[in-house]
């Protein structure tokens, strides 16, 4: 083990009371970002903590809710290791359903219960909490670390893209770690390698000036939700091929190495499916459960509104109709590339449909075989007590991208928190022992990163 790593772990079990003191307060402090409820606030206290740990800290100002920043350079020639979290938290309504109120942190059978803590505050403080421990146990920290929070995440990090682009050299590190999302797995701790990034429009038509009698202009006026449903006919087959042309272009074929992680993950497919109340697939059907997420880019309609939908029957011809979709991109895919592509399809398949991009974020990845992720490993397995198993791509979509590609650092996710801690809904939790275990894990990861930079 490296040098002054089993003191420090020491150090880190036997302040378990004090830093789960310090989580609570953390946690009682509101800091719902779209409401701006405590934010400001809670970026002061997290900026005390980081100050508290050793590390020079600021509040960087952006032009919503701003950073918090906090560095301290380990010996010359170390390398620099850059923690990325978030301290805002989403609303917790309906408040009536919490058992205990979400910003009174509770213990309930090893959990603690309250807005925030697994989302993401209990997380990045097992990060703080861990540079203490080394901070006072050996006098310095073995690597050079940056810490970056941000305040805005739970609102879709608007302005994470414009603040790394202009901080790149504040920013400068060798690999970047999230700890953020729950974990798969009971007992066996996961890194991620990426994510899938995303696009989201909206399509519209038009027909008459208002609704009109189907029987009385049946015939004669377009029907613009069958417009809108021949057009999506030409996105997506019935046997699951996009078929935007040119949309597969830039789609990265999965590696051995990753069909070989992806064959390594431990998940139950039909527990899985079964969690939500499916039996089968999407078509394609014979497609391996894992690699669905991982290796393959979806079009999917997330809504689609037009006409009557009441009681009963309304004998009309709707004037509009509107769908949503999203479509998640994998690795190289680029949305303002798929986007041009969907346009020149919805030009050439229906020139009166309207289309809105409503949103993009960029997918990500990071080699499976990066060297950087070996000692991760060696520390999700001190900090843990078990195997970390890899995972090539996440389904969802983080602005992960504004490491991998505007920095070009390496980039892993590792989430702390359990599988069930109820991020976003009422009763968020956090297993107290994982806390603790990240603690470790960020711990013994720097010592990891020193020991591997040698
Ligand atoms: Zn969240």
């Amino acid at each position: 083990m490296p040098a002054h790593l089993p003191a420090v772990l020491a150090a880190c079990d036997r302040n378990r009371e004090r830093d789960r003191a310090d989580l609570f307060r953390l946690l009682a402090q509101p800091s719902i970002s779209t409401q701006n409820v405590g934010v400001r606030e809670c970026a002061g206290l997290v900026e005390a903590f980081l100050d508290g740990a050793g590390l020079a800290a600021q509040i960087i100002e952006t032009p919503g809710h701003p950073m918090v920043f906090g560095e301290r350079s380990g010996p010359p020639g170390a390398p620099t290791l850059l923690l990325y979290g978030h301290y805002d938290v989403q609303p917790p309504d309906p408040l009536d359903a919490w058992v205990s109120p979400p910003f009174e942190p509770t213990v309930r059978d090893g959990r603690v219960y309250a807005r925030g803590a697994g989302d993401n505050k209990g997380q990045f403080f097992a990060h703080i909490a861990a540079l203490r421990a080394w901070v006072e146990t050996a006098g310095q920290l073995p690597v050079s670390v940056k810490v970056l929070l941000e305040g805005e995440e739970e609102c879709g990090s608007p302005h994470v893209d414009g603040f790394v682009a202009a901080h790149r050299e504040l920013l400068a590190a060798d690999l970047v770690v999230t700890a953020d999302g729950p974990a798969h797995h009971e007992t066996r701790p996961q890194i991620e390698y990426g994510v899938r990034g995303l696009l989201y429009v909206e399509i519209s038509a038009r027909g008459a000036a208002h609704d009109l009698h189907s029987g009385n202009w049946g015939g004669i006026a377009p029907n613009p939700v069958w417009a809108l449903v021949h057009l999506l006919g030409t996105v997506l087959s019935p046997a699951g091929e996009i078929t935007v042309e040119g949309f597969h272009d830039d789609v990265r074929p999965l590696s051995p190495a990753a069909r070989d992680a992806i064959a390594r993950i431990p998940l139950d497919p039909g527990a899985a499916l079964a969690s939500v109340g499916l039996t089968r697939y999407a078509a394609p059907e014979d497609l391996g459960h894992v690699e669905r997420l991982v290796g393959r880019p979806t079009a999917n309609i997330a809504g689609l509104h037009g006409g009557y939908g009441g009681e009963g029957s309304k004998t009309i011809i709707p004037a509009e109709a509107t769908a949503k979709l999203d479509f998640r991109l994998v690795p190289d895919q680029d949305p303002d590339d798929v986007y041009a592509k969907l346009l020149a399809h919805v030009r050439r398949h229906a020139p009166d449909v309207a289309v809105r991009r409503l949103g993009a974020m960029r997918p990500s990845h990071t080699a499976l075989d990066h060297p950087l992720a070996a000692p991760l490993r060696r520390a999700l397995a001190t900090g843990f007590g078990a195997e970390p198993f890899d995972v090539p791509l996440v389904g969802g979509s983080l602005p992960d991208a504004v490491w991998t590609r505007t920095l070009g650092l390496p980039s892993f996710v590792v989430p702390y928190a359990n599988h069930d801690e109820a991020n976003h809904a009422p009763n968020e939790n956090l297993v107290l022992d994982r806390f603790y275990a990240g603690i470790r894990t960020t711990a013994a990861l720097v010592a990891e990163l020193a020991a591997d930079g040698r």
